[in-house]
């Protein structure tokens, strides 16, 4: 995809641009609506409506009826989810189009399919139940549906596994590697009941023994930002900082949360931070933009990067500027919304119903 923001919208200075957003936002009131992710620029998530992890924000978009045009700072795979939840006399749209998510491409319709044929011959959506992580394209989303499962955020996957196996045997989970590890050891899973899919091997690399003996099957994909955090990330900072609180995102390897004080979705870490007496020193392994607006929220705490060096940015959140937000907002009724097809959307709308009933 090309996307060239106009010349007038890249050569405006910072108050010009918040002078037109304000200016859209009063003159569009209750019509309008900005979502902003917690990973976002601080000065875009100024001018949000609302902030939150993409389960809440999901949960908000379900819920406004009345707004005409929603627009979502964030990246593609949030979006469409709001585009799914939304009513058909509403839109959706992405600030900046390039915004994606490589941890959501690491799980290509093909490759999903070809491993759900393999796995019917272990008893398919009789035992496996599908569990695919937001971080997915809609048409992933529509297969989950499909076949019974649901889509889970890292807020609600330990609630998502126990659903799904209050109902089948087994789950197969996607694409994200870690938080499926790190929610099943929480639920007392052996980590021999949990098999990596590695989708560039025959039959994912795994014997049918393995299969067998697995509750959960997990797809080789993962989060290049929070897989940046690593043990020795966790000792040193407890070395140089006697009394400090890690907490992690659930999506940093297991090794990662086994050694934090506690672990979490953003909102979690954010409750966390707030939580905290005055004075505690807090290092955070997630993604440095919610790092840095909570240090600055909370300037009576200590709150640092979990590495202290290697800058764990999402570089696709962070191409959502001010300037792509004022060129949205003053343009939309001419830009290209969010679309998925009817078919996609009625599968994938269940997946997701059923990922706002399961907390
Ligand atoms: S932080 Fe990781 S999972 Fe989230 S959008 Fe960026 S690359 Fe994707």
């Amino acid at each position: 995809m090309y996307f060239s923001l106009p010349t007038e919208y890249r050569e405006a200075g910072i108050e010009e641009l918040k002078e037109r957003i304000t200016a859209v936002r009063e003159r569009l009131g209750s019509r309008l609506c900005i979502l902003t992710h917690h990973y976002q620029r601080m000065e875009v998530v100024e001018f949000g409506d609302r902030v939150g992890d993409s389960y809440a924000l999901s949960k908000i978009a379900a819920g406004q009826k009345e707004t005409e045009t929603i627009v979502f700072c964030g990246v593609h795979f949030m979006a469409e989810s709001a585009e799914i939840l939304t009513a058909e006399h509403q839109n959706v749209f992405l600030p900046n189009p390039l915004a994606g998510c490589p941890m959501a491409d690491m799980a290509e319709m093909a490759d999903v399919l070809e491993a759900w044929e393999f796995l019917k011959q272990f008893g398919g959506e009789d035992k496996i139940m599908p569990i695919s992580y937001m971080n997915t394209a809609a048409g992933l989303k529509a297969f989950t549906g499909k076949y019974g499962g649901l889509i889970c955020t890292s807020s609600n996957a330990d609630a998502a596994l126990k659903w799904a196996f209050d109902r089948r045997e087994k789950a197969f989970f996607f694409p994200d590697e870690n938080l499926g590890r790190n929610t099943g050891k929480k639920m007392g899973l052996k980590p021999d009941e949990m098999v990596v899919w590695d989708f560039s091997l025959d039959n994912g690399g795994l014997t049918d023994e393995q299969i067998d003996r697995a509750r959960i099957i997990l797809w080789k994909g993962h989060c290049h930002v929070h897989t940046n955090f690593t043990a020795e990330h966790v000792d040193e900072v407890r070395r140089e900082r006697p009394g400090v609180k890690v907490v992690v995102h659930p999506e940093c390897p297991v090794e990662v949360v086994d050694r934090a004080d506690a672990s979490g979705s953003t909102k979690f870490i954010v409750e966390y931070c707030e939580k905290a007496p005055s004075g505690s020193v807090i290092a955070i392994g997630t993604e440095i933009n919610l790092i840095n607006r909570m240090a600055h929220e909370h300037q009576d705490k200590t709150i640092i990067e979990l590495s202290g060096k290697t800058c764990p940015v999402c570089a696709n959140m962070y191409r959502t500027t001010l300037n792509d937000l004022a060129h949205c907002l003053e343009n939309y009724p001419d830009l290209k919304r969010i679309e998925v097809s009817d078919s996609t959307r009625r599968d994938a709308r269940l997946a997701l119903e059923r990922m706002l009933e399961v907390r």
